[in-house]
């Protein structure tokens, strides 16, 4: 059965012009209603003591009180309660995957750039970071990995995790590219960076070389931070893959066998839908 949990508030706040718009989430949650997906609420409500697990003291209240300067992640009155909905539903998806069931998580904002105690790049929670440390909670011992395939490198994600024992992540993205991080492979931090013009054939080698690496660690569960701004028509990055690309990435996430869930990131394109879609047709 497939698991896709969307709390429709998300789209409730917005600055005009800015790329991560509401109609991201409100488009594809329409188109995959007409194909006859059904979409769920939360079934968790992620709160500060989950926050916690990957933040540091004092990050919620921050967001909460506007009292961090971003100019591409502006405040808005509620947004900590926006990103804790975010968190929910990944959070949901998270112990979806770990009960055996793959779930994905149709929310914003994005949390993959937002470090321990830093807003950035339109991220304001970790979601991804939220979830697997709460599943980290739940079961101690578990093995996570956390797969990054967003175009951009997921700074915030290896902020919190640098270093964590059970936790493997892996990340492929363009450079150069915000937030020039990533160039390299550090400690549990593994980064593949890709020059501009990176195209299907290419990508996917170095994402079976992502996943083995990720087998390798011993994780039981993957979480994938599924971020869409790789294609080839969005408006912010040239990795220049194509509509039929995100199924196959997803047919390979799918083979590892892993337990699995994945939260969406970025993705500016209209064809936003379509990707999601071609993605959640082979990741379930
Ligand atoms: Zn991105």
């Amino acid at each position: 059965m497939s698991r896709v949990f969307c709390d429709p508030a998300c789209v409730r706040y917005h600055t005009p012009g800015h790329p991560e718009s509401p109609e991201r989430v409100e488009g594809a949650r329409a188109w995959l209603e007409r194909s006859g997906w059904r979409l769920l609420p939360p079934d968790c409500q992620a709160a500060a003591e989950e926050v916690s697990l990957a933040h540091d003291p004092g990050h919620l209240a921050r967001v909460r009180d506007g009292s961090y300067c971003d100019p591409d992640t502006p405040h808005y009155d509620g947004i900590d309660a926006f990103a804790l909905a975010s968190a929910s539903c990944a959070v949901s998806a998270a112990r979806s995957a770990l009960a055996g069931e793959p779930a994905f998580s149709l929310m914003r904002p994005p949390g993959h750039h937002a470090g321990k105690a830093r807003v950035a790049g339109f991220c304001y929670l970790n979601s991804v970071a939220i979830a697997t440390a709460s599943l980290a909670a739940r079961s101690p011992g578990i093995r996570l990995g956390i797969l990054d395939i967003d175009v951009h490198h997921g700074d915030g994600t290896q902020d919190i995790v640098l270093g964590l024992p059970g936790v493997c992540f892996a990340s492929l993205h363009q450079v150069p590219l915000y937030p020039g991080t990533g160039l390299r492979s550090v400690d549990n931090c593994l980064n593949f960076p890709l020059p501009p013009g990176t195209g299907e054939a290419v990508y996917l080698r170095t994402l079976e070389s992502a996943l083995a690496a990720l087998i390798d660690s011993g994780a039981e569960v993957l979480a994938v931070s599924a971020g869409f701004d790789t294609y080839k028509r969005d408006p912010i990055a040239q990795l220049k893959l194509e509509k039929t690309t995100y199924g196959r990435v997803a047919r390979l996430i799918s083979q590892t066998g892993l337990k699995r869930f994945a939260v969406l990131e970025g993705g500016y394109a209209a064809d936003l839908p379509v990707l999601i879609e071609s993605f959640l047709g082979s990741f379930f």
